[in-house]
């Protein structure tokens, strides 16, 4: 049977630590759709940043590199079966090294620049200009692609999205202090939601989801049934046309 439903646009923003990769990637695959980690692209622009040797005084000479460079995100496959997104740099896999501390206290300047911006927000567009996609990130569903289908924000209390990024670091070996955890992503946070450019902020038309207390399965559960809305919300609209 053909499959007639409208290929979405699901855009999935808040601040660090909420778990929405997590979620946009089991969500994603539950749809049959590409997943976008956005993050991920402006990690690896800084992976190639500090590369080159480049600092944020230098910002016309990133963005000239960013443009340059080839950032692919590849979808794949952990042994368990779970959905994993690879990231290459100039085909280069990138995947472990953009979760390092280095690259989470750099990138958050980095993605102030604006052609750098402009450079991974083209690419997003064209990725996503058919639909059936799932993007997550900061400034999705305000600026990259105002008119998806599906809008959620997704948050949690500043306690509890720390103490999930302390448990990725531990998982890398990386011993970091609660403390210090907690102050780096709430600075993270303040750059993000006060920068000029394409602030983190919730759309007015996105569904605020607060993930305290709730498994990863309820949440991407969550998205599903706003997805599933959405679907019989187009379908009709389209009837209409
Ligand atoms: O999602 P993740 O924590 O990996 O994102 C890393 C950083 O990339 C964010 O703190 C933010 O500075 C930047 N970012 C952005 N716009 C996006 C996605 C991420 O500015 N759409």
């Amino acid at each position: 049977m053909v499959d007639t439903a409208p290929a979405l646009k699901v855009a999935i923003d808040g601040p660090a630590g909420a778990g929405k990769s997590t979620v946009a990637k089991l969500a994603a695959k539950r749809l049959g759709y590409l997943y976008l980690d956005t993050g991920a692209m402006y990690r690896a622009a800084t992976v190639l940043a500090l590369r080159k040797g480049l600092s944020m005084e230098e910002p016309d000479e990133i963005a000239e590199a960013v443009a340059q460079a080839k950032i692919d995100l590849v979808p794949a496959m952990n042994a368990d079966g779970s959905p994993l997104l690879k990231v290459f740099l100039d085909d280069e896999d990138i995947t472990y090294e953009i979760r390092s501390r280095e690259v989470s206290l750099m990138v958050s300047p980095l993605s102030t620049i604006g052609p750098v911006r402009d450079s991974l927000v083209a690419q997003q567009r064209r990725l996503s200009q058919n639909g059936g996609v799932v993007l997550d990130g900061r400034d999705i569903g305000t600026v990259v692609l105002p008119n998806a289908e599906v809008k959620v924000f997704l948050t949690a209390s500043a306690a509890e999205r720390a103490k999930r990024r302390m448990r990725e670091f531990e998982a890398r070996g990386e011993s970091v202090a609660y403390d210090t955890v907690l102050q780096e992503m709430l600075e993270r946070d303040k750059r993000d939601s006060t920068r000029e450019i394409a602030p983190l902020k919730k759309a007015v038309d996105a569904h605020e989801v607060v993930t305290d207390g709730m498994s990863i399965a309820e949440v991407v559960d969550k998205i599903l049934e706003l997805c599933a809305n959405a679907k019989v919300h187009e379908r009709s609209r389209r009837e209409l046309i």
